[in-house]
């Protein structure tokens, strides 16, 4: 081991590693967050391999064996190669959905470190555990890589998983150490106890070594175009960054700029090609844009020339992530923040060589959440302020993965407890719809069907609408249920792994949207109309006079149009109406009220109260992702001068998915910075009366109105003032 790892030039672990690997060779599970390129795969792979080799039988068979578990098919590609590197004898392989059946095979009869994913986990080897038992049974150690992938709707399911396998694991007679590898987050000790059900020991001191990395955070200038309701429009984030990439390349910088379509990705390129022309010819021909999907051979030619200096400066999408090996640049433009404070550090991770110095700039765009993390550098440079949250105890996750454990083994007593303390009313409730069978040796499954196809892990609940292109009739990917009426609606611009598509139609009975590629100089937005009922609070908390509480909601939302802005720009062209069913959801939510004897304290009139509501309730919705790890597109909100469940002055802000995903609970939670951080975001906005980066919504069922951008202030200092 040591000389396998001395040959590629590690000649001692940093203490982060060592710390880990120490932690799961003494059967700690532990969870190691630390920054991108600070060697976590060496924390666990100095146990794992070292298991295998010393647990060998006398004649050489294997005698512990490590499940590694890796949230894209990619990535488990790639641990396989840096294995197989090392050159040691122990039997490493994949276990995908392009295995063979003799690999499968080999896989479970003969592999000692099989790399997965937790959907074979869940389809194929839980279901058919026996086949799996002697694997099982020498099972050591668990990986759980790149385990901030795992929130939302997608991150209940796994956490649900890794129950069933840890059931699965007790019943051979192995209790598996788990170890968990994530970027840097808040709390990831609680994240890796909620995905487990274990305790887990964080570690999260990095003490890799590092060149000095300078992030600058830039806004873009108000234009003199206007939007919605006459507000100001900054200069889009897109443009700055074409600016900017001249600038740099011209100074003989490398530079590689992220951009969220290919679309947009190739006008930045052509616009700083344009730029740099002005200035020297041949310097235009030193810019490229990096689409998705290149040939293995064209993408070595990227990389070369890159590596080079041949090419100094490239536009890509997020899709460049998919396999290319580019790191050691000198500077890395974002057009927009890329969703996490992970994500960002990623992208950024893609410059600098070895300890040397590198820049990283975040031009931030027309939206609640970018204003307020570049007028706050310290939510990016200090302690990690976003959780990675899920909840697994959603029932609409819950019950299909008690059906499929009681098909592996049936559910006893005993074993509930660990599916969490609703899992006994959901075993009631599913026995009492007849999908389990009570007798006395448990509750068994004794349908025909495969109880684990009752789950798909990678979808939100409801059958997920495919995305067929309309030439080929191929598909092209799928949308969740819960947001086709809002993404793929007949004329929806939609983007899928940095391409443009446009949507010709939605059938919601056959649950295909038919598609075709498209080059508009628009994108669209839709927009909804909600109404909210409150079910039950499950907990609350009071601000002086004000109350907070979280609980769970019925919702009734409709998509009612859609908005067409030219792009890049923002200007709005023009609002299209669509005829689409209500949409029903129960569902979990955050709200807070205020009474009117504050309000009338405060000076908020009847008439400010509508317009003030409605604008903290946007942009608080823009700032949740912050804290949640969410998308704005997954939560919805509702603001009213006077709600009947509450009779006072309230603003909810909901999970979009049935049952919840754990996002409108972790703003419960963190409801203090959230609230603070939306407060600071509009008064930190130089427009006058709202406007994109502050309190206008792009999903906006009213048009925007009315919206109170002083008035919201005013209420949100009531609400923070009251504690
Ligand atoms: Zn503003
Ligand atoms: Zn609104």
């Amino acid at each position: 081991m040591v000389d396998a790892f001395t040959g590629r030039g590690i000649e001692a672990p940093w203490q982060h590693q060592a710390v880990a690997a120490d932690a799961a060779w003494h059967g700690q599970h532990v969870v190691l967050s630390t920054g991108t390129a600070s060697g976590k795969s060496l924390a666990y792979q100095l146990p794992a391999l070292t298991a295998c080799l010393e647990r060998r039988g006398a004649r050489g068979q294997r005698g512990a064996t490590t499940l590694y578990l890796a949230p894209t098919k990619a990535l488990a590609q790639d641990q396989l190669n840096g294995l197989s590197s090392l050159g040691l004898d122990v039997r490493v392989t994949t276990h995908d959905g392009d295995s063979g059946r003799d690999q499968r095979d080999w896989a479970r009869d003969h592999a000692e470190y099989v790399l997965t994913n937790p959907d074979m986990l869940h389809r194929s080897l839980l279901p058919t555990h026996e086949r799996w038992s002697r694997f099982l049974a020498a099972c050591e150690l668990v990986v759980v890589d790149e385990c901030h992938h795992y929130r939302g709707v997608f991150g209940a399911h796994v956490a649900q998983v890794l129950r069933r396998l840890r059931r699965i694991c007790a019943s051979y007679g192995s209790s598996p150490t788990f170890v968990l590898a994530s970027a840097t987050v808040a709390e990831p000790e609680v994240h890796a106890r909620r995905l487990t059900g274990l305790d887990v020991l964080p570690v999260t001191g990095d003490a890799s070594p590092r060149g000095e990395v300078s992030l600058a955070l830039w806004q873009p200038p108000m234009t003199s175009f206007t939007g919605e309701n006459g507000a100001p429009l900054r200069r889009a984030a897109s443009s700055e960054v074409a600016d900017l990439l001249a600038d740099l390349v011209a100074e003989g910088v490398r530079t590689l700029a992220f951009i969220r379509s290919r679309r947009g990705a190739e006008h930045v390129a052509m616009t700083a090609q344009e730029l740099l022309a002005a200035v020297d010819t041949s310097l235009a021909s030193r810019v490229a844009s990096y689409r998705g999907g290149y040939l293995p051979e064209e993408r070595r030619a990227i990389e070369a020339s890159l590596r080079s200096g041949e090419l100094l400066g490239l536009a890509a999408t997020n899709a460049l992530e998919l396999g290319i090996d580019i790191s050691g640049l000198d500077a890395v433009l974002m057009a927009g923040f890329p969703g996490t404070r992970a994500a960002l550090w990623q992208q950024v991770g893609r410059a600098g060589r070895g300890a040397g110095d590198a820049l990283g700039v975040l031009v931030a765009r027309d939206d609640p959440l970018d204003t307020y993390l570049v007028t706050h550098p310290d939510v990016l440079l200090g302690q990690p302020v976003e959780a990675t949250v899920f909840d697994p105890s959603n029932p609409y996750v819950l019950g299909p993965h008690l059906c499929a454990a009681a098909q592996e083994i049936p559910l006893t007593e005993a074993d509930l407890p660990a599916f969490g303390s609703t899992a006994r009313d959901a075993v009631d409730s599913l026995t009492a719809a007849g999908l389990l069978r009570r007798r006395p040796r448990g509750w068994f499954w004794t349908d025909r069907r495969r109880a684990s196809d009752l789950a798909d892990i990678r979808s939100a609940g409801g059958s997920p609408v495919q995305l067929v292109e309309a030439d080929t009739g191929r598909v092209v990917g799928t949308v969740d249920a819960s947001s086709a009426h809002s993404t793929a609606h007949a004329g929806a611009v939609y983007v899928h792994r940095g391409e443009t598509w446009l949507v010709e139609s939605l059938d919601l009975d056959e649950h295909v949207a038919v598609i075709g590629r498209a080059e508009p100089s628009y994108s669209t937005t839709a927009r909804e109309v909600t109404d909210i009922t409150i079910v039950a609070e499950r907990e609350h908390r009071r601000w002086g006079d004000c109350r907070l509480s979280f609980g769970e909601v019925d919702v009734s939302h409709q998509v009612v149009s859609y908005l067409l802005r030219r792009q890049p720009g923002g200007e709005v062209l023009g609002e299209e109406p669509l005829d689409l069913p209500e949409r029903r959801l129960r569902t979990c939510s955050v709200w807070w009220t205020v009474p009117q004897h504050a309000l009338d304290e405060a000076g908020l009139t009847a008439a400010d109260l509508p317009g003030s509501a409605h604008a903290a309730e946007h942009c608080s919705i823009g700032l949740l992702p912050l804290f949640a790890t969410c998308d704005r597109w997954d939560i919805g909100g509702v603001s009213t001068a006077l709600h009947a469940d509450t009779g006072m002055l309230t603003v909810f802000v909901y999970d979009g998915h049935p049952g919840g995903a754990g996002f409108a609970e972790r703003g419960f939670a963190a409801a203090r910075e959230w609230l603070t951080a939306t407060r600071e975001t509009i008064a930190a906005c130089e427009c006058d009366e709202g406007c994109p980066s502050c309190v206008q919504s792009p999903k906006c069922g009213n048009q925007n109105n009315p919206l109170d951008k002083q008035g919201a202030i005013a209420l949100l200092d009531v609400l923070l003032g009251a504690t």
